[in-house]
Parts: structure tokens; sequence; C-alpha cells
């Protein structure tokens, strides 16, 4: 075990920790990011997370993180139980195993963690000597029932508003006579607390959700939970390592949700209402990190509507920092921000048009017209921004091949921007993915394209801008988009999937294919026909999901109705754009 005490001994001696943790408590609770050490390190939704609970009085907080791979050799070769960052404590020995869930990717990894722990992946195996394992994070808030065989709680909302309340609660039941099942049911009684043990869901015969019993006291219904105030809770850096993929970046997050209501996206319907932090708040986050590191990751949905924005990142260039705001939408972003940027000698600055084609951009409820993308190109070149990148989709609902020539049309506008500055010619680099449909979105009952389409697209886009010079094309996989929608859209059933992916070593490409030539249809599970064998992942990809279907994630009050999102998905294949929100005068969703 030299090696993995050796690597943990080396990251905490280059850790910068910017706050007092309580070392007193009596509660041993193991926060765990469900991917590598620098990954999780780089999510400030961890970080903050793990602030909450080490600074509680009531908890001794330590970290895990996912084994890197020679770690996970010598754990198999040595029969050994993986174990904490802080004091190389196996995971066993804690009373709370917590999982911060923020990509679904990373729900393989959670079996991986738990197999290197010796804890039973399945919830129902687990003994009252296991730790309990809950989770929470934004991919829970979406749709946790493809890890819900795995997990015992899940809080479903803003930690900083559940945490405390779920300590308390745990405190009072942890040294009771009450076996580990009573204390979940005790527990599960926090608003925005999802037991999956008191949910059943039934099938009918072509696979679909059926119904779902509840076996529990009130509603079925679990109502996730915000934070109303922002500014109460600072979210920034708390420690801070060279080892992250953020690098040498002081993060600070500057609101939560998106006023623009693009019907892609997860996180403009499932923070509604969009929260902001106040400007002063920011400058103070800022000046803070300034103290820290020269640069400034400005975290948010979308960060040109921030209020005060161009101020914000003014503050930092006059400071000698440079702000580095993640995705701008084009058509906000004022010749201030574009100046404030520009002087600060930004090596790249990200716009997300998403779609090529005005109709494309319609259909998603972009409300952003070519011009207006031109013309923030135009600024940011013109004020001395490097480089630019660009985020768009493929296979999108109803996409024909011109709307994808759209993508490579804009690109060439956007490169002869560059060309017509006197500035020395930058880099345009499109980051282009294929469409996953999200839950909680307009778009939830869309399916995905098919792959070989897919690949046929992407190849067709690298093949058009491969004459223009300094234009990159990074594309994801039309593979990994298959296994996040399955992961994003799929019911309790994909819990018996992802056992499988973990039996085949991770292997999770030869198991889906596996699954589609075999499973043609859903059957009943029985002992025969394990349900893994019999279940075809294309039904949770590739099918249009019926439009009075009983979605898997409909037990979760997100306060924005299926009504709406429904009605937003028709006005979606009509072409009707929806304006952005007005938090002062609009119920229309019903978050407001
Ligand atoms: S009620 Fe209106 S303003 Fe509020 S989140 Fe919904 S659409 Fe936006």
């Amino acid at each position: 075990m030299w090696l993995t005490t050796e690597r943990a001994r080396l990251r905490l001696a280059k850790e910068k920790r910017l706050f007092s943790a309580s070392s007193a408590g009596e509660i041993p609770i193991c926060l765990v990011y469900p991917n590598r050490y620098p990954v999780g390190m780089a999510n400030l939704g961890f970080q903050a997370a793990y602030k909450i609970l080490a600074q509680d009085p009531r908890c001794r907080c330590e970290r895990a993180f996912l084994p890197d791979p020679d770690e996970a050799l010598v754990l198999r070769r040595t029969a050994t139980a993986w174990a904490s960052l802080e004091n190389q404590r196996p995971l066993l020995d804690f009373e709370l195993l917590a999982f911060s869930l923020s990509f679904e990717t990373d729900y393989l990894h959670i079996l991986n963690i738990l197999a290197a722990a010796h804890i039973p992946l399945l919830a129902r195996e687990r003994e009252e000597h296991h730790p309990l394992v809950i989770a929470g994070g934004p991919a829970t808030f979406l749709n946790p029932e493809p890890v819900a065989d795995f997990i015992d709680l899940f809080l479903i909302g803003e930690g900083e508003e559940m945490i405390p309340e779920f300590l308390e609660r745990y405190a009072q039941v942890r040294t009771s006579k009450l076996s580990r099942k009573d204390k979940l049911i005790t527990l599960s009684d926090i608003e925005g607390a999802y037991l999956p043990l008191l949910f059943t869901p039934h099938y009918d015969e072509q696979g679909r959700v059926a119904r779902v019993d509840y076996r529990g006291t009130g509603t079925p219904t679990v109502r996730r939970r915000l934070v109303k105030n922002l500014d109460v809770y600072p979210t920034t850096s708390q420690i801070l390592t060279p080892e992250t993929v953020f690098g040498d970046m002081y993060l600070v997050e500057a609101s939560r949700g998106c006023e623009w209501g693009c019907r892609f996206c997860a996180a403009g319907f499932m923070y509604r209402p969009v929260r902001y932090r106040s400007t002063e708040s920011l400058k103070q986050s800022v000046a803070e990190g300034l103290q820290e590191r020269s640069t400034i990751g400005l975290i948010g949905a979308e960060m040109a509507s921030q209020p005060g924005i161009a101020a914000v990142c003014e503050f930092i260039g006059q400071a000698g920092g440079r702000a580095s705001p993640s995705s701008l939408k084009a058509d906000v972003i004022t010749q201030d921000l574009a100046h404030a940027l520009g002087v600060q000698h930004n090596r790249s600055v990200t716009i997300a048009p998403e779609a090529g084609s005005e109709r494309m951009r319609r259909i998603i409820n972009k409300n952003l017209t070519e011009p207006e993308i031109l013309r923030a190109a135009e600024w940011l070149v013109g004020s001395g921004v490097q480089s630019l990148k660009l985020y768009f989709m493929v296979g999108l609902p109803t996409e024909t091949l011109e709307d994808v020539e759209g993508i490579a049309d804009l690109t060439a506008k956007i490169h002869s921007k560059f060309c017509e500055s006197k500035a020395k010619v930058g880099d345009v680099t499109l980051s282009v993915n294929a469409f996953s449909p999200k839950p909680w979105t307009p778009l939830q009952w869309e399916p995905m394209a098919e792959i070989p389409r897919l690949r046929e697209k992407l190849a067709g886009l690298r093949k058009r801008l491969a004459c223009l010079p300094r234009v990159t094309v990074d594309t994801e996989s039309p593979r990994e988009a298959y296994y996040q929608t399955l992961l994003s859209r799929g019911d309790r059933r994909t819990s018996q999937v992802l056992l499988e992916m973990h039996r085949n070593g991770g292997d999770w490409w030869s198991v889906i294919q596996r699954l589609r030539r075999t499973a043609k249809t859903w059957t009943t599970p029985s002992p025969q026909h394990p349900i893994a064998s019999t279940l075809n992942p294309d039904f949770f990809v590739h099918r249009r999901y019926g439009s009075e279907e009983i979605f898997p994630w409909d037990f979760i009050d997100h306060s924005v109705s299926k009504q709406y999102l429904w009605v937003e998905w028709r006005k979606a294949l009509l072409e009707r754009q929806t304006p952005p929100c007005d938090v002062t005068t609009c119920h229309s969703c019903e978050a407001c």
C-alpha cells in the first residue's frame, strides 16, 4: 500500500486549504467524488459540499476519489480496501459515505469505488455495520433512478440548503436503537430526501413505466430544494492544488440557472428560477481569489447575462488579474465586456451558438441571430481576444444537412473576423457534441440520433472546415453521447446494466453492443431471464418517449410543470421561440 499512502501524502502536501475545518466532531463522514483526484478537485460543487461538512462541528469529514489505475491494480493484488485521502481510513469504517454526483458518466465509478472499498454494491445487500451510502449533486436532481439500486438515500437539492438539516436529523438517529432500514426511513422525512426502497416502479408490456407504488407516509413526490439568496453562500475554490484540470485558476460561482430557456439545456430548467449573485458579493469573492491566483474563473451557465459582469471583469483587470468567464451568449456581450476581456489578453473566450442555422436556433430557443453572433465575434477579436471557442451540437431534432452545413458557414464567417482585423490571426476551436436529450427539458421526449448518422455529419463538418487555417474541430464521440443518454433517461432497470458493465471490467461499450444485438424487446425479469440480458438500451436512447408517458423522474417536483415543458416542445417543432425569463412578472412555468 506504499503507493497509495505516498500519493495521498504528496497530494495533501501540495494543497492549500482556505478555511479551517473542524476535526473534533463525532460523525465520521467521507465525501466521495466518483472520478480521479484532479477532476474532483476542479469541481466547485464538491469543494462547496466539503467545506460545509468539514466546518460542521458534528462531523469529522474526509475525502475520497476514484483510485488511479495503478492504485486500483495494487488494491486488487493485495486485497486491500480503498481508503480516504486524509487519514487513509478504509471507507468501510465511516458511518456515512456521501457521493457528489455531477455527471452521469461517473455512475460506473460509484460501483468501482464501492467494490474497491469492499462494500456491497447493491443497497439491499448492505448490513447493519456498513456505512450509509448517500448521494446528491446535479445529476441526481435530474434523474437518480439509474443508480437507485446502489444508493441508500438521495438528497435532491442544493447542499447549502439540505446538508445541515440532514446532519441535524442524522445526529439524532445515529446512536438510536433503530435498525439501518428504520434510520433511513426516519431520514427520508427530510424534504428533498429520496429513499428508493419506498418506491417500486412497475412496467407495462412495452417496457414503459406503468405506475410507481409508494410505501412511505405523505405524498410520493420529492421536492428538490434550492437556495433562495446565493449571496449568503459564496461558492469559491476552497482548496487550491496544482493538480486539478483547471490548473492555476481560482473559481468563483456567479450564478445558478439561466434565464434563456434553451430547450436542450438541463441547467436552464432544473435550477429555476435563475439566481445571480450581486456584483458586490462577486467583487468580494474575486478580491479574495486574487490574493491566491491571477486568473479568476467565473462560473455560471451563461455569463454574459450576469448583472454587472463587465464591471467585475474590469475590476479583475485593474487588480492585475485576468477574468475567464465560462460560456457567453453572443447577443448579450456588450462592448464594455468585450473590451474588459480583450485588454486582459484573454487567450480564449467561449461563445455558444449551439446551432449553425437560424431555423435550428429557433427550434432550440437560442434567441440568437447570425448578425448578433458576428457582431460579438468582431468586438471580441477587435478588443484583442486571441482565440474563440465555439460550442455546437449535431443531431438536434428535425436537423437537416443544411443545418449542419450552417455550422461550417457560420464558422467561416467568424474566422473571417480574425482575417479582417488588424490583430494577428487567432485560433477558432469548435467543440461539437451530439445532442443528448436530458430529463426536465422540453426536448426530453426526443430520441438521440443514430450513431452512424452522427458520424457522417461530424466527418462532413471536419472535411468542410479542413481548408480554413487555424480552425480546429473537437468532437465528442457519439458513443459517449449514447452512454450519457442511457444514463440520463434510464430507469431503475439501468442499474442492472451498470452492474453488467462493472462485471465486464468497465468496458461499457461492449456491454451496450451485446445488449443491442441480443435484446430486441423488453421482457419481464425472471431468474431465467436476468434483466440485463433482455433490456435493449436503445429503448432509453433512440426512442421518442410518448407524450402521455410516465417518466422515471416524474416523482421529483422541480416546480417547473411537465405541461409547460410539453408546450415548449411543441413550440420547438413549430420553430417558435419563447422570450427569456422575467422573474418579476412571469409565472408561466410555475417556478416563480
Ligand atoms: S416562471 Fe417565468 S420567469 Fe420564472 S422561471 Fe418560469 S419561465 Fe422563468
